[in-house]
């Protein structure tokens, strides 16, 4: 467990938090006037693996094989070289105050567009970012040069088990009572995509029927060409029976675990 505090004065500005994976969904964007929920479980915090704010590059500056170092491997406007945040629920921050002319959003809330909008209450520097607009899951995001790490206090939280995470899921219906999916599923499914994408390597690929089929196959069918010898893929994880080698897939899809971020074994090469 760690405490941020002001890399100023000192003071506390985080109740004690233990270090888990920043959740795949934390980029996503959900329907104008939606509220979301908070981002990240309480007791928690984790480092953005992105880079966020300022300095900026352009896209023309940066080039191909910079970005592509960087896993970006489609043109966006600009890419951040500034630091990577640390994001914690807004119910675990202490001790600051909003810098009110700093408050852009107020669809709903703030969205965080004017930059730091949370003070250290005791010395007035700017150290955060509170986002909490509709569409955007509700966090603060702690500018990792404007804080410090304080001595760790308790021991470390234990790691939940695959089982229990697997109960917990059966126990999450994937949709919402309107019959859409819900916010969370669409962003996991959409980072499995990604992934599934990328492993391809453009070749075709062999879904197995049901719910993989379900989920991925009509946008694999519209991305990916179809041939002879598709790479085979199969679900996999740490509650599912290995397969003999002669019969394992080329690519696996496995569960992430939410606080280690460490994936479940597998038998594929990707
Ligand atoms: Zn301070
Ligand atoms: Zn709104």
């Amino acid at each position: 467990m760690v405490v941020f505090g002001c890399a100023g004065c000192g003071a506390v500005l985080t109740a004690p938090v233990a270090q888990v994976a920043l959740p795949v969904h934390a980029r996503q964007k959900w329907g104008n006037g939606v509220l979301l929920p908070v981002l990240m479980e309480p007791g928690t915090y984790a480092v953005d693996p992105e880079p966020s704010g300022p300095p900026w590059r352009l896209w023309s500056e940066v080039g191909v094989d910079e970005a592509e170092a960087r896993g970006v491997f489609a043109p966006v406007r600009a890419l951040s070289f500034g630091r990577r945040a640390i994001v914690v629920a807004p119910g675990e921050i202490r001790g600051t105050v909003l810098i009110p002319e700093r408050c852009g959003g107020y669809c709903c809330g703030l969205d965080g567009s004017d930059g730091p909008n949370l003070a250290c209450e005791q010395c007035g520097r700017a150290v955060a970012t509170r986002i909490d607009d509709c569409s955007l899951w509700q966090a603060v995001r702690l500018d990792p040069g404007a804080v410090r790490r304080l001595p760790a206090v308790g021991p470390a939280p234990e790691t939940v088990s695959w089982k229990t995470l697997a109960q917990e899921l059966r126990d999450t219906p994937p949709f919402e009572e309107s019959g859409h999916w819900s916010a969370r599923c669409a962003a996991a499914a959409g980072a499995a995509l990604a992934h599934l994408l990328a492993a391809s390597a453009g070749t075709p690929v062999a879904v197995p029927d049901g719910l993989v089929a379900d989920t991925f196959g009509r946008a694999l069918d519209a991305l990916l060409p179809s041939g002879p010898m598709p790479k085979t893929v199969a679900l996999a994880g740490p509650l599912l029976p290995h397969p003999a080698p002669e019969l394992a897939p080329d690519i696996s899809l496995v569960p992430q675990h939410p606080q280690t971020g460490r994936h479940g074994s597998h038998p594929a090469p990707a």
